[in-house]
């Protein structure tokens, strides 16, 4: 038997909406440990600009289904699907129950705006700062949980595995480099996306796909690591770091893109793939580095009301978009594929959950439908709570030990890491 020092009924890796929605839905009396490998509020949830979609209405649900299949190339799992559209209502009733606005008429009633591939506007938002608005709202709530510590600058480099089985992680903190064990009856993998290992990403640049790394090493079933999203329009620039997301909703509100002589060239509220390939054919036609995108047929108002971040930041950019285009730029947004998990978060290694981006059910297929994806990271966070603590995987015989020797050299330990990741990802031309 190892020396054990820490030990968690719960080890939840990630601390954006997928985390945090685990961590809300675990019987009190769990003990959790979660892990940020920042601090726990920079996550790209906390980004997430455009809204959640929802369904909104019974005869709503054949469309959304649609949609959801068209933007995926049909390669989407239809009972994921299906279960994602039934979960939202409950998922945006238990939002606002814990205080999470969203935009509303004069009435009272939700407003629902529009983007890319959506065949009517069915999407919940707040000004454009939905994912801050939701994932504060979460992180407020799981502070105050007595059962859950949050430990930032606490990365998870490797779990715990024997025979099929996951007793917990290995785990690096960032500042001082000390690796320590942590062991727990259910791991979650919940790290997000791999914007950090692409030059040009709307991701947070810690981000880089750690959990898919480690499940590749332990021989977790992971699929379609090559479904990268590109997202058509963030704010081009010549510096260097995360690029800004100018949202799609931006296009479903009217806006336009332009070629290099201002004439348009696309259906803007095509799905994000499709658009992405007619910006980058236009821009190899024209010579360019960009297109522009004008907003101005939004109308000031809604500029002011809906937009007012994006509004600003490209007033800090040097460009009023009231006034005039900007220029913008595809780039990596989005991981389609992932963690091969089942309907409740299970991999196919014991006691080994994913969820939210990191994990992939099936639900977006070769193309994620704008909007879906804080729904879907929620939707499955909280049935994979549900199915840790069934009962179903029973009591612990042994805790296996764990030789920490194999991680002293962290540079290699990440380039392996991402080299595993990007040698898959860049089998397809989906990738920046
Ligand atoms: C700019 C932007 C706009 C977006 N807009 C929308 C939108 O409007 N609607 C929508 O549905 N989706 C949107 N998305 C996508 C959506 O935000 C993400 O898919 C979703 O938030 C992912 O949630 P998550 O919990 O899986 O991961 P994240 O929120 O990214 O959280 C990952 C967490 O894992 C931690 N972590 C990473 N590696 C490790 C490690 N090794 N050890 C420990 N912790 C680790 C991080 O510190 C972080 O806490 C947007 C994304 C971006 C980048």
């Amino acid at each position: 038997m190892p020396k054990i020092e820490e030990k968690y009924g719960v080890l939840i890796a990630g601390t954006g909406v997928a985390g945090l929605n685990c961590a809300l839905h675990l019987p009190k009396d769990a003990t959790v440990l979660m892990l940020s490998k920042d601090v726990s509020d920079k996550s790209d949830s906390f980004l997430a600009q455009g809204g959640i979609c929802v369904l909104k209405a019974d005869d709503d649900y054949e469309k959304y289904f649609d949609d959801t299949m068209r933007a995926g190339h049909y390669e989407n799992d239809a009972g994921a699907v299906e279960l994602m559209i039934r979960s939202s209502p409950h998922v945006i009733e238990e939002l606002v129950g814990r205080g999470v606005a969203f935009a509303r008429d004069e009435k009272g009633n939700f407003r629902y705006t529009r983007e890319g591939g959506h065949s009517v506007p069915r999407i919940l938002f707040h000004d454009d700062v939905t994912g801050k608005e939701i994932t504060s709202h979460l992180l407020a709530e799981v502070k105050k949980l007595p059962n859950v510590t949050i430990r930032e600058n606490a990365e998870l480099v490797d779990v715990i595995a024997e025979d099929g089985e996951c007793f917990g992680g290995v785990i690096r903190e960032r500042e001082s480099g000390k690796l320590y064990t942590v062991y727990a009856d259910h791991t979650l993998l919940a790290t997000g996306g791999v914007g950090g290992l692409y030059e040009n990403s709307t991701n947070y640049r810690h981000l880089t796909g750690d959990a898919l790394a480690i499940a590749m090493k332990n021989g977790v079933a992971v699929e379609h690591l090559d479904y990268v999203q590109i997202h058509p329009t963030t704010f081009y620039s010549e510096k260097h770091g995360r690029r800004f997301l100018i949202s799609e909703s931006v296009r479903g509100e009217g806006a336009v893109l332009y070629d290099k002589n201002m004439r348009r060239f696309c259906n803007e509220l095509l799905p994000r793939d499709i658009v992405t390939s007619e910006i980058r054919a236009q821009m190899k036609k024209d010579g360019t580095k960009h297109v522009w995108l004008d907003m101005r047929p939004i109308g000031e108002k809604t500029v002011r009301e809906h937009f007012p971040t994006i509004y600003r930041r490209c007033l800090d950019e040097g460009y009023d978009v009231l006034k005039e285009p900007i220029p913008v730029v595809p780039a990596q947004h989005y991981f389609m594929g992932g963690i091969k998990v089942d309907k409740d978060g299970r991999t196919n290694m014991k006691r080994l959950y994913a969820a939210g981006e990191t994990a992939c059910n099936g639900v977006h297929g070769k193309n994620r439908l704008a909007s879906n994806s804080l729904l879907e990271s929620l939707v499955w966070a909280e049935r994979a709570a549900a199915a840790m603590t069934s009962g179903e995987e029973g009591a612990i015989a042994r805790f296996p030990e764990k030789d920490l020797a194999a991680y002293a050299d962290y540079g290699a330990l990440k380039q392996e890491y991402a080299k595993a990741i990007r040698e898959e990802a860049e089998k397809e031309a989906y990738c920046d």
